[in-house]
Formats: C-alpha cells, sequence, structure tokens
C-alpha cells in the first residue's frame, strides 16, 4: 500500500474539510507525504503545509486546472512540487475560475427550466471559498432537495451533457496550463486518464493518445495511474499508457470529504510494476534531471 497521496480538495475548491482539517484526516488515515490539489485555486497551500508540518507529514504544493481540449473535451491536469509564488500561475488560475459565478447561473437557469428553482442559492450555501463554485456544490444541494439520492447519481441525472444543469463552459488551455506549472517549477500530469468524455462517450482510443502525444509534447511528464476514480481496468490502462508515452506514474484519492467521495484518504494500492513514481521527480531519483539511471542515485 502507498502512504503517498497526491490528489485531494479541501473547502478551497469543492471539498467539505477545511485544509487544516484535511491534513489532519489524512495524517489520521497514515499518509506521510501529501499534496493538496485544489481546482484552480492555491489558497489552501500555506495553511495545509504548517499543519502538514506539525503532523510530521511530508506536503507538496499542487493544484488541480480545469483545462478544455479540442473545442469541447474538459480534461484536469494537476501541477505538483509547484511554486504557488509563481506570478503567472497564481494569475493565471484567476483568470480561469473568473467565469465560474456566471456559468454557475447559467447551470441554475438549466435547473429552473427542468423545474428546480432556487439552485444558485441553494448551492451556494455549500461553497466555502466565495470565488469557487463548481458542480459539485449544485450536486450537493440536489441530494438536499431530494432530486437525487447520493452525489454519483446526481452526474448520472444531471450537470452531464445532455441533462438539466449542464452548460458548455470554456477553460484554460492546455498549453497554458502546462506552461504554468512547468514555469512554476512543478510536474505537469495528465489527472484520472479514465474519466475523460467527449460528447457522451468516453473518451476513444485514439484521441486519448492523441491528447497524450500533445501532452508530452508540451511538457507533460506524468500521468495518475492510481486514482480513487479509477477501476482496476483503468488503472491498467493508465500504466499501459504511461509506457507507451515515458510518463512517470501518480496517486491520489481524489479525496473530497468523508462519506461523499470515490474513495477514502491513503491507504492507496502500489502503482503496478514496471511504472515510475512521479515522486522521483523531487525526491532526486533519475528522473528528476532526466539523467541516465545510476546504480544506488535514488
Ligand atoms: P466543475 O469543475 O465545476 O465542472 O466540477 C467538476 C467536479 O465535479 C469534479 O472535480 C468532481 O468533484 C465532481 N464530479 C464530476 N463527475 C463526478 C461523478 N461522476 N461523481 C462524483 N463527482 C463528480
Ligand atoms: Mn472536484
Ligand atoms: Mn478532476
Ligand atoms: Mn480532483
Amino acid at each position: 500500500m502507498l502512504d503517498y497521496d497526491l490528489h485531494c480538495h479541501s473547502t478551497v475548491s469543492d471539498g467539505t474539510l477545511a485544509p487544516v482539517e484535511l491534513v489532519a484526516y489524512a495524517a489520521s488515515r497514515g499518509v506521510k507525504v501529501l499534496s493538496l490539489t485544489d481546482h484552480d485555486d492555491l489558497d489552501g497551500l500555506a495553511a495545509a503545509r504548517a499543519a502538514a508540518a506539525q503532523h510530521g507529514i511530508r506536503f507538496i504544493d499542487g493544484v488541480e486546472i480545469s483545462v478544455t481540449w479540442r473545442e469541447d473535451v474538459t480534461i484536469h491536469i494537476v501541477g505538483l512540487n509547484i511554486d504557488p509564488a509563481y506570478a503567472p500561475l497564481a494569475q493565471g488560475l484567476i483568470d480561469g475560475r473568473r467565469g465560474r459565478v456566471e456559468r454557475a447561473h447559467r447551470m441554475a437557469d438549466s435547473l429552473a427550466a427542468a423545474g428546480i428553482g432556487g439552485a444558485f442559492e441553494g448551492a451556494m450555501r455549500f461553497v466555502g471559498n466565495p470565488e469557487f463554485i463548481g458542480r459539485t456544490h449544485f450536486a450537493r444541494f440536489l441530494v438536499e432537495t431530494g432530486h437525487a439520492k447520493d452525489i454519483g447519481s446526481v452526474f448520472k441525472h444531471f450537470l452531464v451533457k445532455g441533462k438539466p444543469g449542464f452548460v458548455e463552459h470554456e477553460w484554460t488551455t492546455l498549453a497554458e496550463a502546462v506552461e504554468w506549472i512547468i514555469g512554476s517549477g512543478g510536474v505537469a500530469v495528465l489527472a484520472h486518464p479514465g474519466r475523460y468524455t467527449m460528447g457522451r462517450k468516453p473518451l476513444s482510443r485514439k484521441a486519448m493518445r492523441d491528447l497524450l502525444a500533445e501532452f508530452t509534447e508540451l511538457g507533460g511528464r506524468a500521468i495518475e495511474v492510481v486514482s480513487g476514480s479509477h477501476t482496476p481496468q483503468q488503472c491498467a490502462e493508465a500504466a499501459h499508457l504511461a509506457q507507451e508515452f515515458g510518463l512517470l506514474a501518480s496517486a491520489g484519492s481524489d479525496f473530497h470529504g468523508p462519506g461523499e467521495s470515490y474513495r477514502d484518504m491513503g491507504r492507496l494500492p502500489d502503482l503496478p510494476v514496471g511504472c515510475r513514481p512521479v515522486w522521483e521527480a523531487w525526491e532526486g531519483g533519475a528522473a528528476s534531471s532526466g539523467a541516465v539511471a545510476v546504480a544506488g542515485s535514488a
């Protein structure tokens, strides 16, 4: 089992625990190396880092950036070991999330047209950061008001393409997201590759390979292989893609809060055999410099 967890969310984006509570929770779950990767926002990192020091956890500054690829495919790029003080990253994220409130009003209008009123105000009651409102907050409102039994079923009947509450939105470009991460000294990671859709269908194998070719060309260096939202088969497929494209492998729960996550924090399964862990990039393994591996250098 891994004691790394390099993907999770706090109230700064769409998690339910404040950064300090999240770190305490991670410690209670045996996590030794943690990255907080809130969507499009760096505000939780300082508090989480301080809390991690108190718990004896190694903390890696992170972020998860929402990206639009090829007109209308939404993908997520995680940045690990970034520098939160790097101005182009911080400013790019501010610009990228600026449209969220306007988008939320359009989502509420779409729900109202389907007979569900008060969704904007209802979702706002779950928001912890006035700059960040997302689909998860609407999902909590829809569960609270009895329109769905849990968060997972919300994303089958609402908020996804073709269903009430879904609206198109244009996020940051792939090139910008990767550039900001690399510019800040971080490692760009393609998050949960098993979860992407084009229209209402999973991304085709061809589209996934095109995406990875573009991502590596831009300087992307890793892919999430172990993810709380992957099935064992999706994990194996991601491991294959890592090898095919020469990418490092990352691991994270994508935890959003007790009781509503794909998977609890920590205690993630080991990376499949043959994967090179993404933490080589900052722990001084052969991958960090791109140098030829030297026996005993790790
Ligand atoms: P947004 O960035 O506002 O479009 O919201 C995306 C978030 O919705 C993701 O980060 C997840 O937290 C949540 N989400 C999307 N699909 C699902 C799903 N099938 N089950 C649970 N949560 C989901
Ligand atoms: Mn989320
Ligand atoms: Mn994601
Ligand atoms: Mn996430």
